[in-house]
């Protein structure tokens, strides 16, 4: 089954359509990666999927089960979806450690124990007990990760997640970050308009343009297209 359908998504602000009949799949386990520039839509498709924003038409099904159409809405908390932000979104107040506990539910020693696992994995546990401003850009986005997987979410959602990285630190985090994923075994939607970002990544990538979907396909595909 596909952990992620989206068929027809159509988005409006206000008169504007912004998304016009997207449509897409994306297969348990696989990195898709929706690609184009600047304020094609790419952030608002990845809103409707996270329940931050209001669909027109369509629907969208997270593991075969319909969690947006026009006449359903699953509030974001029960959506099984983890979202990672451009601007790292640390709380700056909170340790690393209560940082990538926040999103699970109590604060047993299951959940500090599931939180350490999670840094270990983004090789950062020496700085659980660290503050995000003690931390470097990359490292932030690393414990960003790390929080959006501790609650073992279907699928991540990555929004321009390097773009305020050098261009060296990011093609090796989009390295790191697809082999977390694999090794997870998380699928995940990364919006990003840095083409080679996107053909590191990705198994699957969609060329979005004034809020249309103009090719999905692997990366292979979309070379070898006619
Ligand atoms: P991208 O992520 O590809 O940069 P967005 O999804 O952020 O694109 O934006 C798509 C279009 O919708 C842009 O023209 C943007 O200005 C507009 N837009 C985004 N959010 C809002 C909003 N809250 N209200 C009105 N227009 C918006
Ligand atoms: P991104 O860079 O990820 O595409 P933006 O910086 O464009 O995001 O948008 C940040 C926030 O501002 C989002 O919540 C988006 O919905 C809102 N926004 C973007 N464009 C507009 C717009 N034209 N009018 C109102 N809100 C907007």
């Amino acid at each position: 089954v596909d952990v992620l359908s989206i068929s027809n998504l159509h988005c409006k602000y206000g008169n504007t359509e912004v998304v016009k009949s997207a449509s897409f799949s994306l297969h348990s386990g696989e990195i898709g990666c929706l690609l184009g520039p600047s304020g094609c839509g790419k952030t608002t498709i990845l809103r409707t999927i996270a329940g931050f924003q209001e669909i027109d038409q369509g629907d969208i099904k997270v593991d075969g089960q319909i969690i947006a159409s026009n006449n359903k809405l699953l509030p974001p908390e029960k959506r099984n979806v983890g979202m990672v932000f451009q601007d790292y979104a640390l709380f700056p107040h909170l340790s690393v450690l209560e940082n990538v506990m926040f999103g699970l539910k109590n604060k047993s020693v299951e959940s500090e124990q599931r939180a350490l696992d999670m840094l270990a994995t983004v090789k950062l546990e020496a700085l659980a007990n660290r503050y995000p401003h003690e931390l470097s850009g990359g490292q932030q986005q690393r414990i960003a990760l790390a929080r959006a997987l501790a609650p073992k979410p279907k699928l991540i959602l990555l929004d321009e997640p390097f773009s305020n990285l050098d261009t060296e630190l990011r093609r090796t985090l989009s390295l790191e970050v697809r082999d977390i994923l694999k090794e997870q075994n998380t699928s995940a939607i990364l919006v990003t308009h840095d083409q080679e970002e996107a053909f590191t990544v990705a198994d699957k990538i969609g060329i979005m343009m004034n809020g249309q979907i103009q090719q999905w396909g692997t990366p292979y595909d979309l070379y070898h297209e006619p």
